[in-house]
């Protein structure tokens, strides 16, 4: 293991990729957007923002009216400024590239109006009270959407999670340097200020039964994302040093550091997998392997993220797949497969298989496994006439009802692992379903 690196080299190693604009810089770049009637940008995005109107605001100087334009759309507009996929959205919309110019840093101005907010500690207001109340169960970008758009419709809100802080992967799972813990609280304080009460550190199932949130409150709106990493499932899993991503993303973010091994494998092709490879470099691991049982081209990392993390020295292992983890008390070494791609399936995607005799040894003393989540399955079966379907809740995308009209859910939990805006995006239209719900209950 390497020893844990200082707070003072945290910092620096985990400094934010994208660096906030000057104030000039930020209008200079305000400045080349051609405020487009059609906004293909605003198209792009999940959320809606209009970019064109955000951007104008920087442009004459009003970073307030700016950052209001943003979460007028998008209540987590700092989150997403940082961890969105621009490129493939907003900033891959851009009108520019027809003219083989750089697109409009979307991305990076919607941050600087952002941080604009917070840092002058603006607040939002909440619509008038009327009779309706809403459990949201679980407190990640889904809930907190749709907690904050009940709210502007004037309805209680409780939003309950099993865990201490609130904000989900946005606190717990987004790599450090994209979004720190401290800037996804500074979302879920804004939420709290518009009257939303939290009960954080209480599980829904256990400590309060869903029979109890039933009684109390008139919607139940589910959030609650999906599982823990999924187990490998090959021999020498439960070894020391075998940490699954999720894990070991959110032990980091929140003690600011952590041990690491020198020589590590991240199992998966995932933006999480990326994600754990990049963070086992900045805390000083001597050599990073990332084993994807698929090639390059059907690995399902942004091609950027994987691009990134190549320039960081990560080294990719394609069509090779683990069948073992090797070791007395702890990794000593990862056991894999060479793969390769035979026809297509039903879904047009080639399945591996492994090339019998293939069979090699790579020396590690650290596993991060990362090929996706589990579901929730054992809590949603607990929740009365709900629908699922691999797992996932069965819910109307733009109202969010679900099979039990009591219910609505959206996010993860739904959609089975989306960006954290399709979150958004979802969370708030359901808050819309809600408020026809509650309209039909109470008048
Ligand atoms: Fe501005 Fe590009 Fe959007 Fe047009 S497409 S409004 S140029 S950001």
């Amino acid at each position: 293991m390497v020893p844990p690196v200082s707070s003072r080299e945290f910092e620096a190693s985990f400094a934010e990729i994208h660096p906030p604009l000057g104030p000039h810089e930020a209008i200079a770049e305000a400045t080349r957007c051609l405020y487009c009637f059609d906004a293909p940008c605003t198209n792009a995005c999940p959320t809606h923002i209009d970019v064109p109107r955000f951007i104008k605001k920087i442009a004459t100087g009003n970073l307030t009216g700016s950052a209001f334009a943003i979460l007028d759309a998008n209540i987590l507009g700092l989150s997403c400024s940082r961890v969105c996929p621009v490129n493939v959205l907003c900033e891959g919309a851009c009108v520019l590239h027809r003219y083989h110019k750089r697109p409009i840093e979307i991305g990076r101005l919607q941050r600087h109006a952002m941080d604009h907010f917070y840092a002058r500690g603006l607040r939002l207001f909440e619509g008038e009270r009327r009779r309706g109340r809403v459990a949201c169960i679980g407190a990640g970008p889904a809930s907190l959407a749709c907690a904050a758009e009940l709210r502007r419709q004037g309805l209680g809100v409780t939003v309950f999670d099993k865990r201490p802080l609130a904000g989900g992967l946005n606190t717990y799972g987004v790599a450090e340097y994209k979004l720190r813990p401290s800037d996804s609280l500074k979302e879920v304080e804004l939420v709290r200020a518009m009257g939303v009460e939290f009960r954080l550190g209480v599980e829904v199932g256990r400590e309060v039964s869903i029979e109890e949130i039933e009684k109390q409150f008139d919607i139940i709106f589910l959030g609650v994302g999906l599982g823990p990493t999924l187990p490998l499932g090959i021999p020498g899993e439960n070894l020391a040093g075998v940490v699954d991503a999720l894990r070991f993303i959110a032990g980091y973010k929140t003690n600011g550091g952590a041990y690491i091994g020198r020589r590590v494998a991240i199992v998966g092709g995932g933006n999480t997998a990326i994600d754990a490879a990049a963070a086992s470099r900045r805390l000083g691991a001597e050599e990073v392997h990332l084993l994807y049982r698929r090639s390059e081209k059907e690995m399902p990392a942004f091609e950027h993220e994987v691009e990134l993390a190549r320039q960081q020295g990560i080294r990719f292992h394609w069509l090779t797949q683990p069948v073992a983890i090797h070791g007395g008390q702890e990794v000593e070494a990862i056991e894999c497969v060479r793969m390769e791609l035979g026809p297509p399936d039903q879904k047009g995607r080639r399945q591996p298989r492994p090339i019998e005799g293939s069979n090699f040894r790579l020396s590690c003393d650290m596993v991060i496994p990362s090929i996706g989540q589990s579901r929730l399955i054992e809590f949603l079966s607990q929740c009365r006439r709900l629908e699922l379907r691999h797992g996932c809740v069965v819910a109307d995308l733009e109202t969010g009802r679900t099979a039990n009209p009591r219910y609505f859910a959206a996010g993860d939990c739904v959609n089975g692992g989306r960006e954290v805006v399709d979150s958004v995006a979802e969370g708030k239209r359901a808050a819309v379903g809600i408020g026809k719900a509650i309209e039909e209950l109470h008048g």
